[in-house]
């Protein structure tokens, strides 16, 4: 890709923006092609912001592995542990894949009957599914290109017609109709798995195939307050309990794979939309999902499709962008992660950097919200306004738990947020959040410290020079829950 002149040298954001900055964040799924040290100091030189772990494959002692890895390698990297909840797949397919032809016939069997699958019996890892389909029902394998009509029971199986036929190899997802068998997120496995991985001490959690605000409840009990919880959206019955959820959830991925799999394709960009509006709404980190710059699994360049699809995401307002196998099975993982971060820049230069600002005070929480989250709300409107009308060079968050950072980054502002925060454990969770870098500053004993050593922080490390105005916002140190209740702004001298 050759570099433009980027045609918004006027625009808000322009002014704050150059080569090096980024406000939209890069999260990098880790896999077979993207787990040596090597590989991984280069992701993070790349502009991998997240790791995302998935738990679906391999043993547990193999991802506490690969945490050490990307924690030894990528040490300022955000991690973020993902649970496969229930995920039905096939049992496996031989080496090379098979093709299932439009038309054909093939057998569903449960996984005792069929260990392997093959062009004419396909094993099912979850046998109660098999049992509740009838005839009629469709059934998609994969991210749902290929798709079987149930025609028939025979015993424990059935048998289907290839309605849409493609390649299948390795253990593609199973998913039937959303009414036939519900099953309970999180798994047992999940849970054991977590606690496994929290005694090594990860920052933030993904939940899969959460249907209701109750599905999070207890994974944040075994996690802890500390913990950030990310609900994965991929089920239907998810988006009807939106609001319920984004209450609960700490951050949110918008999970176009199986999302994709279980309502009409043509739904998929309105959801993003109405999800990422929501999330900003409740200022909870939103990570766009799957399938960006798929093409990337095999080639070094993307389509002018996936470049456009992740720059209207930056525009639709995603805290962060996601890659899945180009990043974690894909032939140059590092040539994703910088492909990826230079369309997301190029992007953060015609982002409408007021427009947040200007509605979301508006459009203010709920009288019944709890009273500390609508003070924050209000103090972060009037920084937002005070960062505009002062020209300020930069907003400074000064936050033990990062949640005065996610409060300011909600409004999307130009000016650049930078946390000021003593915990490097915070500054990774921060990770995620749009628009935020982070200092790592002394603790505090009192809000007047805290301001302190925050403007000092960004002066030292260039964000503010003598003379500019800064922002500063700061949490109560005393409230038991997160309030950003302080707003000052400070020349600098
Ligand atoms: P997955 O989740 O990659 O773990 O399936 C993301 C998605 O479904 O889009
Ligand atoms: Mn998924």
């Amino acid at each position: 890709m050759s570099h433009t002149d980027p045609s918004t040298k006027s625009s808000p954001a322009h002014r704050y923006l150059d080569d090096n900055t980024r406000r939209t964040k890069v999260v990098a799924t880790i896999g077979p092609a993207s787990d040596s040290l090597e590989t991984l100091a280069a992701m993070q030189e790349a502009g991998m912001d997240v790791a995302r772990l998935p738990l679906a494959h391999g043993s547990i002692d193999e991802a506490v592995a690969r945490l050490r890895r990307v924690r030894q390698a990528a040490p300022e990297v955000g991690v973020l542990v993902d649970l496969p909840g229930p995920k039905i797949r096939t049992t496996p397919f031989p080496e090379g894949g098979v093709l299932l032809v439009a038309g054909a016939d093939v057998v569903l069997s449960p996984q005792g009957l069929a260990a392997r699958s093959d062009a004419s019996t396909i094993g099912v890892s979850v046998p109660e599914l098999v049992e509740t389909l009838h005839e009629g029902d469709r059934v998609a394998l994969g991210d749902g290109g290929v798709a079987l009509l149930v025609e028939s029971r025979e015993g424990y199986s059935v048998r289907c017609r290839v309605v849409a036929g493609g390649k299948v190899q390795g253990r593609p997802g199973v998913t039937a109709p959303a009414s036939r068998l519900a099953l309970k997120t999180p798994t047992p496995e999940d849970l054991h798995r977590l606690e496994v991985l929290l005694e090594e001490g990860i920052e933030s959690v993904a939940v899969s195939f959460v249907r209701t605000a109750a599905d999070l409840h207890e994974v944040k009990a075994m996690a802890g307050r500390g913990v950030l919880v990310c609900a994965k959206m991929e089920t239907p019955e998810a988006l009807d309990d939106m609001d319920n959820i984004l209450q609960v959830a700490d951050t949110v991925m918008v999970a176009r794979g199986d999302l994709g799999v279980r309502v009409a394709l043509e739904e998929v960009p309105h959801i993003q939309k109405r999800l990422i509006r929501s999330c900003i709404a409740w200022g909870r980190p939103v990570i766009t999902a799957t399938q960006m710059l798929e093409s990337m699994v095999s080639s070094p360049v993307p389509t002018r499709a996936e470049v456009t699809d992740v720059a209207n995401a930056v525009f639709d307002g995603t805290s962060a962008v996601m890659l899945s196998a180009e990043s974690a099975v894909g032939v140059d993982p590092v040539n994703a992660v910088a492909t990826m971060a230079r369309i997301a820049r190029r992007a953060d230069l015609d982002f409408d950097s007021s427009h947040w600002g200007r509605n979301l005070p508006a459009q203010n929480f709920a009288a019944e919200t709890a009273f500390g989250a609508r003070i924050t709300a209000a103090v972060g409107a009037a920084a937002w306004r005070a960062s505009v009308e002062e020209r300020a060079a930069v907003i400074v968050a000064c936050t033990n738990t990062g949640a005065t950072a996610r409060a300011i980054a909600r409004y999307r502002p130009a000016a650049p947020i930078v946390a000021a925060t003593p915990y490097e454990y915070t500054a990774r969770q921060l990770t995620t959040s749009w628009g935020v870098d982070t200092v790592l500053v002394p603790e505090a004993k009192s809000t007047d410290e805290a301001v302190n050593h925050g403007v000092e922080a960004v002066r030292a490390a260039g964000y503010a020079k003598a003379g500019d105005v800064v922002v500063v916002l700061a949490g109560s140190l005393h409230d038991p829950e997160p309030v950003t209740d302080t707003l000052r702004l400070v020349r600098v001298y």
